[in-house]
Order: C-alpha cells, then sequence, then structure tokens
C-alpha cells in the first residue's frame, strides 16, 4: 500500500464534514497509536478513565475561554448530529398547549422547523423564500410572538450562504440557535442566547458531536415529560455529557481544534479578522468580475463560511467544477437542492487556497469569456 503525504492534500471546499487544521490531524495521526503517557489508542481507552476526562475536561475549559462562557450555562457534547437538535429542542420546550417561533431563511431552518410542528405550534416569524433565502431578516423584521416559548433563527444558513452579522434581540421569548456551520468563527456574547448548537463536523472538529450551550434557568422551562434519557436536555446536563458512552475520538480531535484555536490563532477575535480577510479576497474579485461569477447572497448577508455564486449557464459552472478539481480546488460544487457553485471557507481553510481559487477563477474567465 502507498501512502499519500502532505503534499497529496488538496484545497478542500467541502461544506462537512470540513477541512481541519493540518497540525490537528498531525497531532493525532502521531498519538493515534498510543497517547503519551496513557499506553494505548485515544479509541480503545474508557471513556470514564482519568485521560479521557482530562481530554473532555480541556475541550470544554478552551471553548469557555474562548466565548467566554460563565457558569450560568452548560456545555454539552451530545450525539445524533444537529438535525437530533431539530427535534430535542421542540421536545423539551415546546408542545401542544404552546408556540415556538421560528425563522424560515432555508434548507436547514425549514427542516428544523418541519420537526417543531410535531410537538406543537410553530409561527414563522419571518420568511425568505420569497426572495429565495438570498438574505437574512433586519432586526426590525423579527417579531417575536409574546409568550412564545423561544426563537429559533439559525446563525448561517450553510446551502445558500447567508449569515446573520448581528444578534437579534428577542426581548423576553429566549433564542435558540442552530450555529452548526459559523460556530466560534467569531466571538460571541453568550447572554443574548439561551441555547446554542452547533454540528461539530463544519467548523470545529469531525463529524460524531453536536455542541450544546444551554443556560441553566431555561431547563426550568422544560414542559412536563415523560422524556427518554437521551433527549432530555436535564439528564444530559446532569450527566456532564456522559451518561452514556460519548464519541470518544470526535471529542479528542475537538479539543486538539480548541488548542489549535487558543495556541496557533490566538482567540476567536484573531479568527474573526482572518475569516474576513479570506471572504473578502473572494466576494471583492467576484464583485469586480462584471457579473461573469454572480454571488447568491445579498450583501449585508453574505456568509463568511459558505460563499455562493453562479454562473452564466449550468454547463459552464460544471466546467469550472471539473477543471477546478483537476487544479485541485475540490468540494465546489453547490448542494443539490440549489446548483450553482459554494466555497466553504471555514476557520482551518488556509488564506492561500483562497488565493488560489481567485487566481483559477480568472484564467477561467480568460479561457472561457
Ligand atoms: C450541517 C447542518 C445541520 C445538520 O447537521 P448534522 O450534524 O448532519 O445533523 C444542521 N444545521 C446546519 C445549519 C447545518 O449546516
Amino acid at each position: 500500500m502507498s501512502t499519500a503525504t502532505v503534499s497529496d492534500r488538496v484545497f478542500n471546499f467541502s461544506a462537512g464534514p470540513a477541512t481541519l487544521p493540518l497540525k490537528v490531524l498531525q497531532e493525532a495521526q502521531e498519538n493515534l497509536l498510543c497517547l503519551p503517557g496513557v499506553g494505548a489508542s485515544i479509541l480503545e481507552i474508557s471513556h470514564r478513565s482519568p485521560p479521557f476526562e482530562a481530554i473532555i475536561g480541556s475541550a470544554e475549559a478552551d471553548m469557555r475561554k474562548l466565548l467566554n462562557i460563565s457558569d450560568d450555562y452548560a456545555v454539552l457534547f451530545l450525539q445524533g448530529g444537529a438535525t437530533t437538535q431539530f427535534s430535542m429542542v421542540p421536545l423539551n420546550f415546546l408542545n401542544k398547549e404552546k408556540s415556538a417561533d421560528y425563522i424560515l431563511q432555508g434548507a436547514w431552518s425549514k427542516k428544523a422547523i418541519g420537526e417543531a410542528k410535531k410537538c406543537g405550534n410553530v409561527n414563522v416569524v419571518w420568511d425568505g423564500s420569497s426572495e429565495k433565502f438570498s438574505r437574512v431578516p433586519t432586526q426590525e423584521e423579527i417579531k417575536p410572538t409574546s409568550g412564545a416559548a423561544y426563537l429559533h433563527m439559525t446563525s448561517n444558513e450553510t446551502i445558500e450562504g447567508i449569515e446573520f452579522h448581528y444578534d437579534p434581540n428577542t426581548g423576553n421569548v429566549p433564542l435558540v440557535c442552530d450555529a452548526s456551520s459559523d460556530f466560534m468563527h467569531r466571538p460571541l456574547d453568550m447572554k443574548n442566547f439561551s441555547l446554542i448548537y452547533a454540528g461539530a463536523q463544519k467548523n470545529v472538529g469531525p463529524a460524531g458531536s453536536c455542541v450544546v450551550i444551554i443556560r441553566k434557568d431555561l431547563l426550568e422551562q422544560q414542559v412536563a415529560g415523560p422524556h427518554h434519557t437521551m433527549l432530555d436536555y436535564k439528564k444530559m446536563v446532569a450527566g456532564g455529557s456522559m451518561h452514556n458512552t460519548p464519541p470518544v475520538f470526535t471529542i479528542y480531535i475537538l479539543s486538539l481544534v480548541m488548542k489549535w484555536l487558543v495556541n496557533d490563532i490566538g482567540g476567536l477575535d484573531k479568527m474573526h479578522e482572518l475569516n474576513q480577510k479570506k471572504a473578502n479576497l473572494l466576494y471583492d474579485y467576484m464583485d469586480a468580475s462584471g457579473g461573469y461569477y454572480k454571488p447568491h447572497a445579498q450583501k449585508g448577508s453574505r456568509s463568511l463560511m459558505n460563499v455562493t455564486w453562479r454562473m452564466r449557464d449550468e454547463d459552464l459552472e460544471k466546467k469550472f467544477i471539473k477543471e477546478a478539481k483537476a487544479a485541485r480546488l475540490d468540494g465546489l460544487k453547490g448542494h443539490r437542492d440549489v446548483g450553482g457553485l459554494r466555497a466553504s471557507l471555514y476557520n482551518a481553510f488556509p488564506y492561500e487556497g483562497v488565493e488560489a481559487l481567485v487566481g483559477f477563477m480568472k484564467e477561467f474567465v480568460k479561457n472561457n469569456g
């Protein structure tokens, strides 16, 4: 068997699972046979052992430090991905006697709404479908329903490539946020949120876990049960993500990604600066391309994480994707539901990769003008 090396790696624009910091992959590779001082692999030791307790402890501590999360909140590493949170949020806080507000802003929020409707009444407080989900609502357009159990938003719609660049003020209505595809791409003011969830595989690690940050006092608003144990936030908080065997490898890699954010990037302000620099390079070039490359998102809602655009026709888009792949720029095909192109520029995606893409785009115009 031949062994691949670092130089075989392409620029990977995949939307998720997505590119991870090279340093993290190398450290995991080095320690896969045997964690230093442990004598066995992370894949082989008990999740109740002191070495694993140290790993999950450091993942949580670094995340709390990076996001400035106070003790008013619990941090959980749950299973079933963000999709399970589409169900878990309403199963805990909504029933037929109550209603919850949802912002309909794209493919993922639509799925969240579908699950919530199985539990209780849903008010769609804003619907972006008539604008083809090309922007998020303004603060003025979000009118929370008084007495709603919560208001659900999606900070970044991964498929359409639109992102909130402010935290909505929802007054007394608790704000719940699906942050799967932009979690930890910038600092957050946690006090604006009652619950944030994020599948790990976009911006903070590999697939297998969903990070949930929940205000402890929200637990008091849980609807009457019985609640299935694995879908019960109270039980998960009480058990500290360890009610059953957690996804140990995912949490291990996530702990290394947190270390990378702290030590190599230098925190989330720095990370945000870098992410802006990457996305701006691409958007600015497209804006100057005379309509050859047409960004999908309206200015003001443009995602820093998932940059989406269209070209003249689908044949040209196909040609672009094929030739880009040959030039080692992989994963640029848009989601099958919306077509077009998408470059995912998550935290770990390097600036040089965006430079390479823009260079390729310029050449492509020359050859296919
Ligand atoms: C990917 C994604 C999901 C689904 O995540 P899973 O972990 O696959 O369930 C949900 N919401 C958003 C915004 C996403 O990007």
